[in-house]
C-alpha cells in the first residue's frame, strides 16, 4: 500500500537535515519537494533519481488555498498509485505550513499510512542567531496577517514573533508582497502595545553555509520603509517587565505555611 511522510529539511542547505529525513528520501519511490531555493532542489536530486518539485503550483495572482489543494492532491495521487512518497519542505514541515499537515491528514482519511518528520524551524534558527530563550520571558508566535484581521491579546512582557510579516495584511492571498501602506496599519496595531521607537528585528536566517543571516534592528516607527521579504520574520522583544500575580503568590504562601 502506499503511504506518505512529510519531512523537513531544515533552513540551511545540507546542514540541518536529520538522519532520519534522509533515509526517509532515500527510500523513498517518489520525492516531492516545496523548498524556496532552486539550489535545495538540485541538492534533492543527488539524493534521489525521481524529484518532483512542487513549486509550480506557485503562481502570482493564484489564491494560495489552491496551491496547497494542488501540491497535496499531487502527492496523493502518488500515494493511492501504491507508492512509497516523501514530501520534503525546507524549515520544519509542520510550522507555518499548511500543505504538509493537510497531505498527512488526507492521507490518514483515506487509509494510507502517514507521518511527519519534524525539521529545524526558521523559529529554531533565530533563537540561535538572536540568543533569545524562548523559555526566559515566554514566546508569541502569529502570522502578522492573523494579527491584523483579528483581536488578539499581546503579552508585552514577553517576546513577539511575527510570521510572514512581508505579506502583513494581505487578504487577496493571491500576493507575494504587500506595501508599506499595509505595514502602516501593522505598525499601528503594533502602537497599541509598544512604543513608537521599540526596536524590533528583521530576522532572515542563512539558507546557504556562505551566507550570513540578516539581523536589522529599527525602531517600530521605521518598519513601514524597511525591506521585507516572503522570508523575513519580524522579532520585537518585551516592552514591560514581568507583572508579579500578588493574589497567587498570597496563596502559595498560605500553603507553603501550612505545609511548615
Ligand atoms: N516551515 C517553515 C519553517 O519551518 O520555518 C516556515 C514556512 S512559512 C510558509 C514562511 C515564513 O517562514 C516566512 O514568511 C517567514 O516568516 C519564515 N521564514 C521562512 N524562511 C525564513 C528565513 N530564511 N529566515 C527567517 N524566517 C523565515
Amino acid at each position: 500500500p502506499g503511504s506518505l511522510v512529510c519531512v523537513g529539511l531544515g533552513m540551511m542547505l545540507g546542514a540541518h537535515i536529520g538522519p532520519r529525513a534522509r533515509s526517509q528520501i532515500e527510500q523513498a519511490d517518489v520525492v516531492f519537494v516545496a523548498v524556496s531555493d532552486p539550489v535545495v532542489e538540485l541538492w534533492l536530486q543527488q539524493m534521489h533519481p525521481d524529484v518532483r518539485s512542487l513549486q509550480p503550483h506557485y503562481a502570482e495572482g493564484k489564491p494560495r488555498h489552491q496551491t496547497y489543494r494542488d501540491m497535496v492532491e499531487s502527492m496523493l495521487v502518488e500515494v493511492r498509485a501504491g507508492r512509497t512518497v516523501v514530501g520534503a519542505f525546507y524549515g520544519h514541515p509542520g510550522v507555518f505550513a499548511k500543505a504538509p499537515h493537510d497531505a498527512i491528514a488526507q492521507a490518514r482519511r483515506e487509509g494510507f499510512a502517514a507521518h511527519m518528520e519534524p525539521g529545524v524551524s526558521a523559529e529554531d534558527c533565530l533563537y540561535a542567531d538572536l540568543g533569545i530563550d524562548p523559555g526566559r520571558l515566554g514566546c508569541q508566535h502569529y502570522e502578522a496577517s492573523q494579527l491584523m484581521f483579528y483581536r488578539r491579546r499581546i503579552d508585552p512582557s514577553a517576546y513577539l514573533i511575527l510570521w510572514q510579516v512581508g505579506i502583513a495584511g494581505d487578504r487577496t492571498y493571491r500576493r507575494f508582497a504587500t506595501g508599506p501602506e499595509y505595514r502602516r496599519l501593522l505598525v499601528e496595531r503594533l502602537r497599541e502595545d509598544y512604543p513608537a521607537d521599540h526596536p524590533v528585528t528583521v530576522y532572515e536566517a542563512a539558507t546557504l553555509p556562505i551566507t550570513q543571516p540578516r539581523m536589522d534592528t529599527v525602531a517600530l516607527r521605521d518598519l513601514p520603509d524597511t525591506p521585507l521579504h516572503m522570508h523575513s520574520t519580524l522579532v520585537v522583544p518585551p516592552c514591560e517587565a514581568l507583572q508579579r500575580d500578588e493574589i497567587m503568590l498570597a496563596r502559595i504562601e498560605a500553603l507553603e505555611r501550612a505545609e511548615a
